[in-house]
């Protein structure tokens, strides 16, 4: 007797050499693979929506529907399965996010590469000086004047050396500082960590929270339509309106000592330190007011919007729980996130409520 699951994958196969013989191409193993990767493949997979499986598949199956099939055919296809993959968004949000890094890193290497020249700069011109320096010694030495009053100018020689080499580690360490900062936070929303820095603050401040036995929550904030605002006023503005968010965002969390963070794409995090979800959840509240009551005037180019812009955010918020990893975590405030979505948007909505929430 074939086990159930087995004979349901026969039946499976069945059905795709039904397909391949409609098609002209029963036995060929090429397009075979693409029967399965539309059929069985796509459908199992989380990076579509239901729509864009159901294109991809009306897509493929109709430049399948020309005779005979050859290999021309089968590039094209390959080609158009590519550009499915390509274009997703998810996939689309991981190039921001790449790109976002490159510029960062673009940035943060030119700055070092600044202080690195001046360093050099720095080092030639103290060469000289040490020689200029043993030149007029040698001169006060030969002149006539008193021991005393060589000594005293030597010794404003040196005074005035080391101020000025004080002042340059001073100006150095400066720069040093101000890239840490480039490194930490985000390149478009200069007032927010970076995912980089993000991820590496969640696993201590996790790790503080078990260690002292404190309560620990993360708001995950995704803005509501936010297509919507690129495609009617353009992704310059979008940006604009971002960059207004972040500030909004970041204001709140230096109230509360919370940490923003961008955590891709619209979509930011606040860790909560020493917060229960329910504390965590009035904050968010009071984030989530601020936005909705905000009217949005970001400046692009040097102008404003003719009249101001108005988005309203979803939040996500949920508590630490024991033995949860930090993408448990992430992913929990995710899940309440999505409930306030699904809830109408505009919302805040605590984890600890969500399997209440689920339908099935
Ligand atoms: P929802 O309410 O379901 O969240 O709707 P949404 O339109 O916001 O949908 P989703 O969150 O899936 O899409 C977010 C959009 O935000 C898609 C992407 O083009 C845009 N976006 C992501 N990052 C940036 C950015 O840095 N700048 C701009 N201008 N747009 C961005
Ligand atoms: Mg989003
Ligand atoms: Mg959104």
């Amino acid at each position: 007797m074939i086990p159930e699951k087995r004979k349901k994958s026969c039946q499976g196969l069945d059905k795709v050499q039904e397909v391949l013989e409609r098609f002209g191409v029963a036995g060929d193993a090429d397009w075979m693979a693409v029967v399965l990767f539309v059929r069985n493949l796509v459908a199992e997979m989380d990076l579509f929506t239901e729509s864009q499986k159901a294109a991809i598949q009306a897509v493929v199956f109709e430049q399948m529907a020309v005779k005979p099939l050859e290999r021309k055919h089968f590039r094209r296809v390959v080609n158009s399965i590519q550009g499915f993959l390509l274009d997703n968004s998810k996939v689309a949000d991981l190039r921001d996010q790449l790109k976002a890094e490159r510029e960062g890193a673009t940035a943060l290497y030119s700055e070092m590469s600044r202080v690195v020249q001046e360093i050099q700069a720095s080092s030639q011109n103290r060469q000289t000086s040490l020689q200029r320096m043993g030149q007029d010694t040698e001169k006060l030495i030969t002149s006539e004047g008193s021991k005393t009053e060589v000594v005293r100018r030597f010794r404003g020689m040196i005074t005035e050396m080391v101020s000025h080499a004080r002042e340059e580690a001073r100006s150095w360490e400066e720069r040093a500082k101000q890239m840490e900062r480039t490194a930490s936070f985000d390149p478009l929303l200069s007032e927010l960590y970076s995912r980089r820095a993000l991820d590496a603050q969640l696993e201590a401040a996790m790790e503080r929270a078990r260690q002292d036995k404190r309560p620990f929550s993360l708001m995950f904030l995704d803005v509501d339509h936010f297509k919507a605002v690129n495609d009617t006023f353009g992704h310059m503005v979008g940006d604009g309106v971002l960059r207004v968010l972040a500030a909004i965002v970041s204001a709140h969390s230096t109230h509360f000592k919370g940490y923003p963070a961008r955590f891709g794409g619209e979509e930011l995090v606040v860790l909560c330190e020493d917060m229960d979800e329910a504390t965590a959840v009035t904050r968010a509240e009071a984030i989530r007011l601020d936005v909705a009551g905000c009217p949005f005037r970001p400046q692009v180019n040097g102008a404003a919007p003719a009249e101001p812009i108005s988005i309203t955010v979803s939040i996500g918020v949920a508590q630490l729980r024991p033995a949860q990893t930090s993408s448990d975590l992430i992913l929990a405030a995710d899940q309440a996130m999505y409930a306030a979505k699904t809830g109408g948007r505009n919302l805040v909505v605590p984890h600890s409520i969500v399997p209440a929430l689920r339908k099935d």
